[in-house]
């Protein structure tokens, strides 16, 4: 693996960088709020990170109450079949 070339942590494909180390610094300290250590950074594709993204965003969803109400019918009439 080259200097410019990076694992993705998620589907283990090598992708070539398209940005400074420096730069994924930078970025890590924007979405975390710190810089983490550089071994802790873990690398993801541009395909699997908008993957992870949009799960992380529904979450966020649940987490604060923000479904729209049609999701929650739906998933309160699930919850009554299922039990
Ligand atoms: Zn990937």
């Amino acid at each position: 693996m080259k200097n410019s070339e990076y694992e993705c942590a998620h589907c283990n494909g090598i992708f070539e960088k398209e940005w400074s180390d420096e730069e994924a610094m930078q970025e890590s300290e924007v979405i975390h709020g710190s810089r983490l250590p550089n071994e802790d950074l873990a690398i993801v594709c541009d395909d699997c990170f908008k993957e992870m993204d949009l799960h992380y965003n529904f979450d966020k969803m649940i987490h604060s109450n923000k479904i729209p109400a049609k999701i929650l019918d739906k998933m309160e009439e699930e919850e009554k079949s299922n039990g």
